[in-house]
């Protein structure tokens, strides 16, 4: 870590309805699936899969999100929701500079491709891991 990306730097995405847009003007520094139980609730069950992206190189460009951060936890991340649709964005942690990104939000999540597993400890009998891609049973040193 982290996983060199070799892909355009100019991306974006936005949620189910549209009304929430944003750009991304850096490359992402990690992409993995994240198989942690929030991550599960927030997902359908599944891994979430997710881009890490500097804070300076993630901009909202259309609508703003709705956000919502755990009270009773201390290093509650903040998670970027449509407030319309209800569509998950992204998530800004207190301890990183990296904006956690969706990749299902992605205008073309084809290209996307998780290159990390973790918090697989949490992780349910049906997730599914790609063949050679590292597994942490939680988060990775940084
Ligand atoms: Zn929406
Ligand atoms: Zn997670």
């Amino acid at each position: 870590m982290p996983v060199q990306t070799t892909e355009n730097k100019a991306k974006g995405g936005g949620c189910y309805c549209g009304a929430v847009r944003y750009a991304i003007s850096e490359r992402p520094t990690v992409k993995g699936q994240c198989h942690c139980r929030a991550c599960q609730y927030i997902a359908g069950g599944a891994p979430q899969y997710f881009m890490l992206v500097p804070v300076e190189g993630f901009s909202w460009t259309q609508g703003r999100p709705v956000t919502y951060t755990r009270p009773d936890l201390d290093t509650a991340v903040t998670r970027h929701f449509c407030g319309v649709c209800g569509t998950h964005l992204a998530t800004f942690r207190q301890d990183s500079s990296d904006v956690v990104v969706k990749a299902g939000t992605l205008d073309d999540p084809s290209r996307f491709a998780p290159h990390v597993a973790i918090c697989h400890a949490q992780a349910q009998p049906f997730h599914n891991v790609p063949d050679g891609i590292p597994v942490f049973e939680d988060l990775p040193a940084r």
